[in-house]
C-alpha cells in the first residue's frame, strides 16, 4: 500500500468504518510514515471538529422554542372571520 491508498482507508478508519486487516494495515504504515500520521492526525481534528458542529448545534429548548415561535408568526389566528 503506497501514501496514496493508506489516506483513503486511513478516511474510513477514521470513521470507524475499518477494521481487521486493512485498519493493522494502516496502522503499521502510520509507524513508519510520518507524513501519513501527520495527515491521519490533522482530517482527525477536522472530522471531529465537523462532527461536533452536527451534534450539538444548538441547545434542544432554545432550538424548540425558536421553531414554536417561527410556527406560531407564520400561522393565521386560531378563529378567524368565516362565511
Ligand atoms: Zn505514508
Amino acid at each position: 500500500m503506497n501514501c496514496v491508498e493508506i489516506r483513503r482507508a486511513a478516511d474510513a478508519l477514521i470513521d470507524g468504518e475499518l477494521s481487521g486487516a486493512g485498519k493493522l494495515r494502516v496502522e503499521e504504515h502510520l509507524k513508519y510514515c510520518a507524513q501519513c500520521r501527520q495527515w491521519v492526525d490533522s482530517a482527525r481534528r477536522t472530522r471531529d471538529t465537523v462532527r461536533s458542529r452536527v451534534v450539538k448545534p444548538e441547545p434542544p429548548g432554545r432550538l424548540e422554542t425558536r421553531i414554536r415561535r417561527a410556527l406560531d408568526a407564520g400561522r393565521p389566528p386560531a378563529q378567524g372571520p368565516r362565511g
